[in-house]
């Protein structure tokens, strides 16, 4: 008998496990998979600052090619419970859907990656040709400290090597097959500060206001494009999303003003690049201002896999289930995938996103069904069966 993807996808959804919560279900996934064969190792990692997280790395077979199946079983918190039509740890079906938090972000996409290699290594009598992962955190949707970084560096320590990585986030806005993610923008951080000096507003002559220097440095950098775009990605894109100056009087000039702001990048850009040159427009606009560019730490740079065979190979498998090709998106924020791009090429697929994080979090079991027939082809076509 066929693995039932929704019975999986019911019992992870009946873990209670918002970060940092593991909640049952690595428990609940390591007894699903170590009776069809797998190794299972449950890593606990730990940083001062902040809470020790569980995951789970699952590996059969020894040789290669070897596929890493990708994902978290963490989920952001419910928010209101009673705003929920279903309880958002019931599990519920009503109408042909599955509600609950985390049903396509992305305990779902697990349990059909899940049963997809149930089948696929029971048809093959538990012996795969090469070898299958599984490496599921439960550290994604908070901090992510405990989580992808560690247990890759974690699997590199022990010889483990990858040739692909397919990680199971919402990868589809709208309907199954609309999109196979092939990158993700790099993302940046930055305050604009400009020092002026303060006064009263009465005698602007004895005073520099600052916030002069702040608006022409701000429309500066809104004024021009960062880039037209690439073959892949969009143009990178600045916004501001903050301006701080923090007085509460009516007479005074302040004496510093700052604006924060968000660049989203793609792959024209380094964090170095970026920096340079947002720098260098500032400078060629701020006259006599004095100002300062402040940088966040990022470890959201770009990614992008490059089309070959193995994006094909998702996109066709997809295209046969759904009838529709999907395209190949670099759009949305970061995912683990800039993490793991560092030891594979990866790329995301996995169910519709419209309602992830939101209130009624849900995906048709139809959907489950039709992702769990496009995982079990990949893993036919990978493998050579
Ligand atoms: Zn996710």
């Amino acid at each position: 008998m066929p693995a039932d993807p929704v019975a999986i996808a019911r019992e992870l959804l009946r873990c209670p496990s918002v970060t940092p919560a593991e909640g049952g279900a690595l428990a609940y996934l390591e007894g699903l998979l170590k009776p069809a064969g797998f190794e299972v190792q449950r890593p606990k990692f730990a940083e001062p600052g902040t809470v020790d997280i569980e995951n789970l790395y699952a590996r059969i077979g020894a040789g290669s090619p070897h596929l890493v199946f990708a994902g978290h079983t963490d989920v952001v918190p419910p928010g209101d419970d009673a705003a929920w039509s279903h309880g958002p740890f019931a599990g519920d079906i009503a109408d042909g859907v599955l509600y609950g938090r985390g049903a396509v972000d992305m305990k779902g996409a697990v349990a059909c990656f899940a049963a997809a290699a149930l089948d696929h290594l029971a048809a093959s009598r538990n012996k795969p040709k090469g070898s299958l992962s599984f490496l599921i955190t439960g550290d994604e949707e908070d901090v992510a400290v405990n989580g992808t970084v560690k247990l890759l560096q974690w699997a590199a320590a022990r010889g483990e090597t990858f040739d692909h990585c397919l990680l199971g986030e919402p990868s589809n806005p709208q309907a199954l097959g609309d999109a196979v993610k092939v990158g993700r923008r790099g993302s940046l951080n930055g305050t604009l500060a400009v020092i002026g000096k303060q006064g009263h507003v009465a005698y602007p002559q004895l005073a520099d206001n600052p916030v002069r220097g702040l608006v022409r440095l701000m429309a500066a950098l809104m004024a021009e494009p960062l880039d037209r775009g690439s073959a892949q990605f969009d143009p990178s894109n600045l916004e501001f999303t903050s301006i701080d100056i923090g007085n509460r009087v009516v007479n005074l000039i302040p004496g510093q003003a700052r604006a924060r702001f968000n660049i989203r990048f793609n792959d024209h850009h380094t964090q170095m690049s970026l920096k340079a040159l947002i720098e260098d427009r500032a400078a060629a606009a701020a006259g006599t201002a004095r100002w300062r560019v402040d940088w966040e730490p990022s470890n959201a740079d770009v990614f992008l896999t490059q089309p070959g065979p193995f994006v094909e190979l998702v996109a066709d498998a997809a295209a046969a289930v759904t009838g529709r090709k999907p395209v190949l998106s670099t759009s949305g924020g970061t995912s683990d995938a800039r993490f793991i791009k560092d030891y594979c090429p990866v790329i995301e697929f996995g169910l519709v996103g419209a309602t992830m994080h939101q209130v009624d979090e849900r995906t048709p079991v139809a959907d489950l069904v039709a992702l769990t027939a496009i995982y079990r082809k990949v893993l036919q076509k990978y493998f050579g069966r």
